[in-house]
């Protein structure tokens, strides 16, 4: 806590700066230091004294002693007690997002010469902490992971209608830290326009058809385009397994150049929509194989030398730190059997979005997964992310998206 002290001191400024009607909040100088070099979150350990009332998700101004951090929103509901908006002394109102959006675009612009669907605001790491908002051709969904940002909802609805030209906005918020923000868990609702069932998208020179109300998260893994893109560098006349194939995104890429392809999913309805993409790209779905099953159990049956080329995209196994330990446990299990699996000289080809699983941590996965199929593993590739996902390195959390080619080789 500050002393007492200078507690006057630092209410004087409070004084001031409640002309504009923001409380205030002091974070500790420890902590201003980090905020300051751009990292946006202030958990409540890092909170020195807090104006009185302050409602939840309420915007206020962050101050390191005497001297200004930046703008944020608050919540004492969450560990993340203030997210840092701006670093900029300056009005949050549907011109700071107009300005925000057209930052990003044109950042990104190269991004979607290749596609037509990309990521617009990937949260922290295009510093709009705490949302999403994917677009598919001319429609945007959004999804709100905060309290602050629910608040700014009309701002930013308004914003991004000024900003890009669309037919519909769709909100799908379907995320477990919601609860902890005190937001409903789920919002699955057109909040402008009308959403059509379907929207096909060109991604490279693949077609997918997505739907957006009824997919999973915002309707498609954007986030894999380019890693997609980069397989089919391994695929020609391989014979193909993609695990946790969701509609197919790296199936449709690889029926281009594989021998045969085949896709697993859980899901029944993402199984159907896979094979309705291999339709839209030409292919006969019934000249491939389609199975909707469990894949730890799919891989414990599978025989040997099936596939010389097994795709691991799982979702995520960890949504919180307490899951970490048994997300690794099923790491190891899914990427050592189908080590196991593959013949000598094949290749796995293993993903990981879990936030909370680095890549040094996933690499000794690999590596442990190697040791129990008792073989060696190459590396041929490693990929992270592409670009419309971006990582900042004041914000190293939003590095999420693990991505390795690997060779099986017999122990020498
Ligand atoms: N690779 C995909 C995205 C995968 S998302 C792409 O490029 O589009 C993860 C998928 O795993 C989801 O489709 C989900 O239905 C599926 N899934 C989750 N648990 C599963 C399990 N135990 N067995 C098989 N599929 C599972």
């Amino acid at each position: 806590m500050i002393a007492d002290t200078t507690d006057h001191l630092l209410w004087d400024v409070k004084e001031r700066d409640t002309k504009n009607n923001m409380p205030v909040v002091y974070i500790k100088p420890s902590v201003g230091v980090n905020i300051s070099a751009g990292h946006p979150w202030v958990f409540s350990g890092g909170i020195a004294k807090s104006a009185p009332n302050l409602a939840d998700g309420e915007l206020v101004r962050i101050y390191s002693d005497k001297r200004f951090i930046g703008i944020g929103y608050h919540n004492s509901a969450s560990d993340i007690r203030l997210r840092v908006l701006t670093w900029q002394d300056r009005e949050i109102n549907t011109d700071f997002f107009v300005q925000r959006f057209q930052e990003i675009l044109a950042r990104k612009a190269k991004l979607t010469k290749h596609t037509d669907a990309f990521r617009l605001v990937f949260g922290e790491s295009d510093f709009l902490p705490g949302l999403v908002i994917d677009i598919y051709k001319s429609t945007a969904v959004i999804q709100i992971h905060s309290l602050g940002m629910e608040k700014l909802k009309p701002m930013i609805l308004s914003a991004l209608k000024k900003v890009i030209k669309l037919s519909c906005i769709h909100e799908k918020s379907e995320l477990s830290v919601r609860t902890r923000e005190g937001l409903d868990k789920e919002v699955n609702k057109t909040l402008f326009g009308e959403l059509d069932d379907e929207i096909i998208i060109q991604e490279n020179n693949f077609k997918f058809a997505i739907n957006i109300a009824e997919g999973q998260k915002t309707g498609f893994f954007l986030d894999q385009r380019e890693n997609r893109k980069a397989l089919l560098e391994w695929c020609n006349g391989r014979k193909v397994l993609n695990c946790f194939s969701y509609t197919g995104g790296f199936s449709v890429y690889a029926a281009s150049r594989a021998q045969s392809v085949t896709s697993v999913d859980i899901s029944k309805p993402a199984i159907s929509a896979a094979r309705r993409n291999f339709e839209l790209n030409g292919y006969l779905p019934n000249d491939f194989e389609f199975i909707a099953e469990d894949v730890f159990e799919y891989l414990k049956n599978l025989s040997y030398g099936k596939f010389d080329l097994i795709i691991l995209d799982p979702p995520s196994f960890a949504k919180n730190r307490s899951q970490v330990k048994n997300a690794i446990k099923a790491y190891i299990t899914i990427n050592s059997k189908a080590l196991e699996k593959l013949p000598d000289n094949g290749l796995l080809v293993s993903s990981s979005c879990t936030t909370h699983i680095d890549e040094i941590t996933f690499v000794k996965i690999l590596h442990q997964s190697a040791v129990h199929a008792k073989c060696r593993l190459v590396v041929l590739e490693s990929r992270v992310q592409p670009a419309d996902h971006p990582y900042l390195l004041s914000f190293p959390e939003g590095r999420y998206l693990k991505y390795f080619v690997l060779q099986k080789i017999a122990i020498p």
